[in-house]
């Protein structure tokens, strides 16, 4: 069977009109009543995302590991060399797994996008499919022209002290767009968590920061790109935060508005 998945979801943001805010109008009439239909309500200020385009990738999918073979077929990893379409991701202990996690925080990053005029464009339409591969993924990117292209994961390291998050970007750069802009994107994310105040990586990278050369996702990408690992779902620590709608929250804000600081 074929179970190749390209659908992408779409949120389109609605402008918030202002009209009946009363700013720069007349005093209402003392009868309170409307008696004029020449009054032009004040414009409506531009949102702040004004209609640009954020792809969001939440790593890996809830169907993958019914579909072995699907998932193992060989594809471009953008230096040469082909590797796995997609992965299943991993899992805490208690069994809750990677990419439902990194599904919840990237439907939480939308909808704060969405709300601020960004249109948001998420690589899969739900948490139960299949794929898409990597190179797809970077693909919708490129289609859809993305002002910058986040992808949501966490990490399953072993290690009792290996615990924090990470952000990965292209290296070395394959593009002008993997040169600054993609590691200032990855540097403005990293700044935000950590002025959120998680803690960055004791176990990989460097203060939080890991440039990598084996990301297809990354590799493939011609808008700029960076790959958050949000924590380590084997470290107790990291794992309570993760696990906790209430600390996806945090971390949904934490990236929402790192993009919004690097899109200026
Ligand atoms: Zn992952």
């Amino acid at each position: 069977m074929t179970h190749r998945r390209h659908a992408v979801s779409v949120v389109f943001a609605s402008a918030v009109l202002m009209a009946g805010c009363g700013s720069g109008g007349p005093a209402p009439h003392p009868a309170g009543r409307s008696t004029s239909s020449t009054t032009r309500p004040a414009p409506a200020p531009a949102p702040v995302g004004d209609g640009r385009v954020i792809v969001l990738d939440p790593g890996h999918n809830g169907g993958n590991a019914a579909h072995p073979a699907e998932i193992n077929r060989r594809v471009p990893d953008g230096r040469g060399g082909m590797k796995a379409c997609n992965t299943t991701g991993t899992a805490a202990a208690d069994g809750y797994a990677e990419h439902e996690f990194n599904w919840d925080v990237a439907v939480r990053v939308r909808d704060m996008l969405s709300a601020k005029g960004f249109q948001v464009v998420m690589t899969r339409p739900g948490d139960s499919g299949v794929g898409p591969c990597v190179d797809e993924r970077a693909a919708i990117g490129n289609r859809s022209h993305a002002a910058a292209v986040v992808s949501i994961h966490a990490d399953g390291a072993p290690g009792a002290n290996s615990h924090g998050f990470h952000v990965a970007y292209s290296s070395p750069p394959l593009n002008s767009v993997q040169r600054d802009p993609s590691i200032r994107l990855a540097t403005t994310l990293r700044d935000g968590l950590a002025a959120a105040g998680f803690a960055p990586s004791t176990y990989v990278g460097s203060a939080g920061l890991n440039p990598r050369g084996d990301l297809s996702g990354l590799n493939l990408s011609e808008r700029p790109t960076a790959l958050i690992e949000c924590g380590n779902m084997r470290h107790p620590g990291d794992i309570a935060l993760l696990e906790s709608p209430g600390g996806r929250a945090r971390i949904a804000t934490a990236v929402s508005a790192a993009i919004i600081a690097y899109l200026g």
